[in-house]
């Protein structure tokens, strides 16, 4: 194999082997554009190292040749004495990684070197801080000596001679601070600094590699999903400087705004200085358009570099330059990270400018970044006042009074106060307090602590690990610098950018929900912009797709909300929520029932209401199929708390007037109390064990169908049997079902075309679902319960208690409730669907858990083949795009 390419070697469709950065570089190379001369180490000679603990053999000697060739380029060889080479060395794998070892710049330099590198840039003071410059990134990063020993040095100098900035430090400082440098690294790697320029280059190549195996990189890797063994590459890359005085300098820049996508000229520059020091912020940049006065030549070269990377990666790039003595040098470029919004405008005006075709916008945009757009914002007006930053860990802006523990988050959201819940972090203890609050921030965490993970399951938002902040839980208060906040003042939070305000900020409806709502057309301005584009990349997405998209809605105000977001029928209405409120009580009567002519008559009283509930989503729906699911949740679910009643009726009894209802609703409390609800008396259990409620629920579903008819609309209902675990249950159900309907057909004389289905959601109905498929017309899988009865999850409660440890180990890098677990849950879904169509060629497919609506899954659906997703009405743009992503 071959272990090394020349930068004029490779490509940019070469990541694999050369990583991202060597890819770009060697690319850029390519292109013609001014790239300082380099070579890249495979990620294959990484793989053998990490494999074996040593180098490819053959690794040394190509190195060697590629050196020698750079400097015969160069025309001056790595540490010369009196004219030296210098590299940087950078790790760079395919996929950018926090964790891993940036850069080390400077190496070649040496005690002796260092006064060949003054005589050159006949800059004294410039060889002496690249030199200490070398020993403190080589000290930290090679020899693994703490950084802060160096940065307190750095500072003691500065004291010592009373200045506050490094370039206030003159040549005889740094001379005397590289002493000092080089005794740290003594004493604390026990070894001296190296000085021959070949031993700096070979130690710095180890320990990139050896960065790949790194703590953080490990860990990041695993939440990523990210293979372990692709390893990194390495880039050689000849130094160019940008601290050679007024003629040279750094900046980074966009080829177009990645706020808007609008064409222009983004980006910074720091006259006079390094890479490093714009990020340390020593000293303020210049917006990119000033260039042009101070080095007009160098500007017009990158304006025209930039054209050109634009139109060759047909896509928004950032790169990264050096101008060193008016000759300008490109040290990296990537496809550049864009903000939701510009990723729409983007796409589209690509596609205006004939760069990209339509197929290819949609894979520039995400569905997560159309969530991300659909949720309320801040008003960009509003003047605001900002407290501090966090982890942006579940979108969206919300508002409320300052609390600090869960007992208090609830008291005052019950007399109708909206508040934040902050704390240092949460814990399970913090459940209820989350649930009363409007969003959770904390001053600890990342994106896998409790709070985050919790929050994004509600669905609430969160900004955590908020460091500037100081929680103090005690003395319910947060401080901020020299705010301090106090229990009850207002706080705005931005799930979305991790900002937190002091005060109301007010909050603006998202421009793309009132487009789908009907409610705004494309303009002229911002706002309308972005709809344009959204508008265009959906009208993409639906014209490619093969998964079509229902909502999982249970009444006429959700369903209409639906079809307006595109949905093409409901998936999933679930009954149960038909049977709350005020009807609550005649299902009390129904499961208190002693007798049949009892039972009957609680039934009857139901059947009215249900029908009137199926008119409506017909009509809601009309032309659409509705999917309608038979009672599911257990019966306690609509019976008093177990342990408020009991304690109301030991009261009662104890004052001897303990009423006779209340007594047999305590009986059947009992009766029906079950250890695992979630296993016990549910779904089609229920059907089969309370005779005659199925048949009043697929009455009322037939007879709403009949007079929707008889109206002239075009009902299209679908009955759907939850919890089936083998063929016989829904056999029997089925029998009972056909006969009503065929009863209904003849007194109203309708043909109604009811089609009876099942929920697969348990592994034994995935594992006999060819035997299933005999009595069913479509599947549609409960990948909710799927998940849970899987893995042996409680859905309901492991979010909150042991979620947290299991993404911080990586033992999967997202919750399986949220992205359909595709080995073990996923490969079930395929195989029933296999199994299904098999007995049934016909077979409708669908999903309508969760994962309907979540990105990654609706990948999953398209590629195991199912016919339609079914998610929320608010998912609904979500899982159209995805489709159509899937699909392109
Ligand atoms: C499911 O289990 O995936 C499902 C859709 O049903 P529910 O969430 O109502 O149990
Ligand atoms: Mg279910």
């Amino acid at each position: 194999a071959k272990f090394v390419y020349d930068f004029t070697e490779g490509n940019k469709d070469l990541k694999d082997l050369l990583g991202g950065k060597g890819a770009n570089l060697a690319e850029m190379t390519n292109l013609g554009l001014p790239v300082p001369p380099g070579f890249t180490i495979t990620t294959e000679a990484c793989k053998v190292y990490l494999d074996s603990g040593d180098e490819p053999v053959a690794l040394r000697d190509e190195v060697t040749a590629h050196l020698e060739a750079l400097e015969q380029k160069m025309g001056k060889k790595l540490g010369q004495p009196d004219n030296p080479l210098l590299v940087s060395v950078r790790s760079g794998a395919k996929f950018s990684m926090p964790g891993m070892m940036d850069t080390v710049l400077n190496i070649g330099l040496s005690d002796k070197s260092v006064k060949g590198l003054a005589d050159q840039a006949g800059d004294e003071r410039f060889a002496w801080d690249s030199y200490r410059r070398l020993i403190q990134m080589f000290g930290k990063t090679v020899l693994g000596v703490d950084g802060d020993l160096f940065e307190d040095a750095l500072e003691k100098a500065k004291a010592a001679k009373k200045v506050a900035v490094d370039t206030d430090l003159d040549a005889a400082d740094l001379k005397k601070l590289v002493t000092r440098f080089k005794k740290i690294v003594k004493t604390e790697a026990g070894r001296d600094f190296p000085q021959d320029p070949r031993e700096q280059m070979d130690l710095a190549i180890r320990a990139v590699f050896d960065s790949w195996n790194g703590d953080r990189a490990k860990l990041y890797r695993r939440q990523e999903r990210i293979p372990h063994d692709l390893g990194t590459a390495v880039n050689i890359c000849s130094m160019v400087f940008g601290n050679l005085g007024p003629d040279s300098g750094t900046g980074v820049a966009f080829t177009r705004d990645p706020a808007s996508g609008h064409q222009g000229v983004y980006g910074d520059y720091l006259q006079n200085a390094q890479g490093e020091d714009v990020v340390a912020g020593i000293r303020n940049t210049v917006p990119l358009a000033e260039l042009e006065q101070i080095d007009k030549n160098s500007y017009d070269q990158l304006m025209q570099i930039m054209e050109t990377l634009e139109n060759h990666y047909k896509d928004l790039c950032d790169i990264e330059f050096t101008i060193e003595r008016g000759q300008l040098w490109m040290l990296q470029t990537r496809v550049g990270k864009r903000t939701a919004g510009a990723a729409f405008r983007i796409a589209t005006q690509l596609v205006d400018q004939g760069l990209i075709d339509e197929a290819e916008a949609l894979q520039r945009v995400t569905g997560a970044q159309l969530a991300q757009l659909m949720f309320p914002r801040f008003d960009d007006e509003a003047k605001t006042e900002l407290l501090g930053r966090g982890i942006a860990a579940s979108p969206g802006a919300a508002v409320g009074k300052a609390v600090f523990d869960s007992y208090t988050a609830i008291k005052w959201s019950r007399s109708g106060e909206k508040v934040i819940l902050i704390r240092r972090e949460t814990n399970p203890d913090d459940l209820d307090g989350m649930i009363a609050a409007e969003g959770i921030l904390t001053s600890r965490g990342g994106k896998t602590s409790h709070a985050a993970v919790v929050a994004r399951g509600m669905g609430k938002t969160c900004v955590c690990g908020a460091e500037d902040l100081v929680v103090d839980t005690k003395r319910r208060r947060l401080t901020a610098g020299d705010v301090v906040v106090e229990e009850g003042d207002v706080v705005s939070i931005d799930g979305s950018s991790g900002k937190v305000y002091l005060g109301e900020v007010p909050v603006v409806p998202s421009p793309v929900v009132e487009y789908f709502e009907g409610r705004m057309h494309a303009g002229a301005d911002d706002a309308d912009e972005l709809v344009a584009a959204v508008h265009r990349v959906m009208a993409y997405a639906d014209r490619v797709r093969r998964l079509r998209v229902r909502a999982n809605a249970d009444n006429a105000e959700d369903a209409l909300r639906a079809r307006r977001f595109g949905a093409q029928g409901i998936g999933l209405c679930r009954t149960e929520h038909m049977f709350l409120g005020d009807r609550r009580e005649m299902v009390e009567r129904l499961i208190l029932a002693d007798t049949d002519a009892e039972r009957e008559e609680s039934l009857t009283s139901l059947l009215p209401l249900q029908k009137q509930d199926f008119v409506e989503l017909f009509e809601a729906m009309d032309g659409l199929p509705v999917t309608i699911r038979l009672l599911d949740p257990p019966l306690h679910e609509f019976l008093p708390d177990i342990t408020e009643l009991s304690v109301r009726v030991a009261l009662a009894e104890a004052r001897e007037d303990a009423n006779e209802n209340d007594l047999r609703l305590l009986q059947a409390v009992h009766r029906l109390h079950e250890q695992n609800p979630m296993l016990g008396l549910r779904g089609v259990r229920l059907g089969l064990a309370i005779p005659g409620l199925f048949a009043m629920q697929v009455r009322a579903i037939a007879e709403a169908a009949a007079e929707r008819k008889n109206a002239k609309g075009d009902p299209r209902a679908e009955i759907m049997i939850p919890l089936v675990g083998t063929v016989q249950e829904l056999e029997i159900v089925r029998e009972e079902a056909d006969q009503i309907i065929a009863e209904i057909e003849a007194r109203t004389g309708t043909h109604l075309k009811l089609a009876i289905g099942t929920m697969i959601e348990l592994p034994r109905a995935a594992l006999t679902a060819g035997q299933i498929a005999e009595a069913a017309e479509f599947f549609s899988f409960g990948t909710n319960d799927l998940t849970q009865t899987v893995w042996g999850f409680s859905r309901d409660d492991v979010e909150a208690s042991f979620f947290t440890a299991y993404l911080e180990k990586g033992i999967f890098g997202v919750s399986p409730f949220e992205t359909i677990d595709k080995d073990g849950v996923g490969s079930l879904v395929k195989s029933a669907a296999a199994a299904g169509r098999a007995t049934r060629p016909d077979l409708k497919l669908g999903v309508c858990g969760e994962h309907g609506g979540d990105p990654e899954s609706v990948h999953f659906f398209h590629e195991a083949g199912l016919d339609y997703v079914s998610c929320s009405p608010f998912r609904i743009p979500v899982a159209r795009l995805e489709a159509g992503r899937a699909a392109s």
